[in-house]
């Protein structure tokens, strides 16, 4: 195929867009700004650096993460290949060694004749067809040239949130609904986790002492008009917390019929309450200590955390309302992937850049563009991240809560997710089957 496709950034998404034009026969020149341009998080030289965990998640069939990598393997991702074979024992979860991971990737890269790999930086949008996976640290400039053809109210540049978590992974013996002041019995927005005086101090004590992702110079400034983390305001002493976002004041444990000594409050994400947010606890610690810490709170120890709490700098485009449902700016040649698009975490940054090259490989060839099934782990987040329906867009990764509820659906947790597993997969075999021009002959 004639034309040159310009990919920005060598990182997740970026590297598997390149490589997977590549294996179809499309000339590629990819664009990494390191090692001349270091980003703030980024530690080494090599693609596809992990910046933080080297966790890529579950591998279990009955997770939306363990579904996410099963259509990633139909669709023959080739850093999910990379991933698996730099793998380190994890239990039910894929972990990789990420300098083999990162070594793999970029030694790929290098060798394939149909990738050019240049070492600068990109400050304007490239000419021609191009995909944009700058990921949420994208360079100054760049950031700057993207507000400008999507409309600078479509850009967040600072993410300070707190982790949202899923309803059916709480501890309802534990943690009980009231609204303050309204007493026992009293439903309300809130469900509250109560603490007594031990959990609540080792609570303290244990985020004051967790792992924090490393605050750099810009975080640092940026930190000084946002909200403080959780960890900062507990490290100014035992009891602020309990003065501030956990006071049980107005609240009554049905339990005991007494006020708690502490109280985490969790407030719901959506309508439907199949998530909840952990109110005031934006923080900075890393994700492996939030799943940790967090689940010390009573009720919370089987939390499934849909989203971490973040507070770095994270560009990401209001996607659903300024890009089109292939993620293009609108009247141009250029088109975004990876965690820019707030399609959040390692494998779905792998996945938002397979399908940028299936839709970039679709034009070049004039085919029709790639939609698929909302009903997969990568359609719904795609459906999530592009439907104009989608109010106060935050960075998601993919989770049950984001597929389309079954008609008949099983009141079981663990057969409701075998079901909804079933389902995405038979869709996407059947949509894969209609389109066989895009998979290559060495996808499974
Ligand atoms: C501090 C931090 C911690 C995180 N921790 C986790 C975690 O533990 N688990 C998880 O799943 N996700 C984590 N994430 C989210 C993570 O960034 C994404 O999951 C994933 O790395 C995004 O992939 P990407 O390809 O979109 O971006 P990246 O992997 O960041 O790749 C973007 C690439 O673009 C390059 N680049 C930027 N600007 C330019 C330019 N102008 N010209 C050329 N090149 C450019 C960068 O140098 C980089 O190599 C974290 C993010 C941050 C910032």
């Amino acid at each position: 195929m004639g034309e040159i496709v310009t990919v920005v950034g060598g990182g997740l998404a970026g590297s598997e867009c390149a490589l997977q034009l590549a294996r179809r026969g499309v000339r590629v020149r990819l664009v990494e700004q390191r090692p001349g341009h270091p980003s703030p998080a980024h530690h080494g030289d090599g693609l596809a650096e992990l910046v933080c965990s080297n966790s890529l998640k579950s591998t279990k069939e009955d997770t939306a993460a363990g579904q996410l990598k099963w259509e990633l393997t139909r669709l023959g991702s080739v850093l999910l290949g990379c991933a698996r074979d730099s793998s380190v024992p994890a239990g039910g979860a894929l972990a990789v060694d990420r300098e083999a991971f990162s070594s793999r990737v970029t030694a790929l890269v290098e060798s394939n004749e149909n990738i050019e790999l240049v070492r600068e930086r990109v400050d304007a949008l490239p000419e021609g067809p191009a995909v944009i996976a700058a990921g949420p640290l994208c360079s100054g400039e760049l950031f700057e040239a993207i507000s400008a053809a999507v409309g600078g109210e479509r850009m967040s540049f600072y993410d300070a949130a707190a982790p949202i978590v899923d309803a059916e992974s709480l501890n309802r013996s534990v943690i009980f609904e009231q609204s303050r002041y309204q007493g026992e019995g009293s439903t309300g927005d809130y469900l509250n986790c109560p603490l007594d005086r031990e959990s609540y101090e080792l609570l303290v004590r244990k985020l004051v002492g967790a792992e924090r992702v490393l605050a750099r110079d810009f975080e640092q400034r940026d930190l000084f008009c946002a909200c403080q983390p959780i960890e900062e305001v507990a490290r100014t002493g035992l009891d602020t917390l309990r003065h501030g976002a956990l006071k049980p004041v107005g609240l009554v444990d049905p339990r005991d019929g007494r006020r708690p000594w502490a109280v985490v409050q969790l407030r719901a994400e959506n309508a439907a309450h199949t998530a909840y947010n952990l109110v005031g606890f934006q923080t900075n610690l890393t994700w492996p200590e939030q799943r940790r810490v967090l689940r010390m709170i009573p009720g919370l120890e089987g939390a499934e955390f849909l989203r971490y709490g973040v507070m770095h700098r994270n560009s990401f485009v209001d996607s659903p309302h300024a890009l089109d449902g292939t993620f293009s700016i609108p009247g141009t040649r250029v088109r975004l992937a990876g965690q820019i698009t707030g399609t959040e975490g390692y494998v779905e940054a792998i996945a938002s850049g397979l399908l940028a090259a299936l839709n970039v490989y679709a034009d070049l060839r004039g085919i029709a563009p790639v939609l698929l099934p909302a009903t997969g782990s990568l359609g719904s987040l795609v459906r999530y991240a592009t439907d104009p329906e989608t109010r106060d867009y935050q960075p998601m990764h993919v989770n049950f809560g984001l597929f389309p509820p079954l008609s008949d659906a099983p009141r079981n947790k663990a057969l409701r997710h075998a079901a909804l597993v079933e389902r995405a997969r038979t869709d996407l075999d059947r949509y894969l089957q209609g389109r066989p021009e895009l998979l290559c002959p060495d996808a499974a």
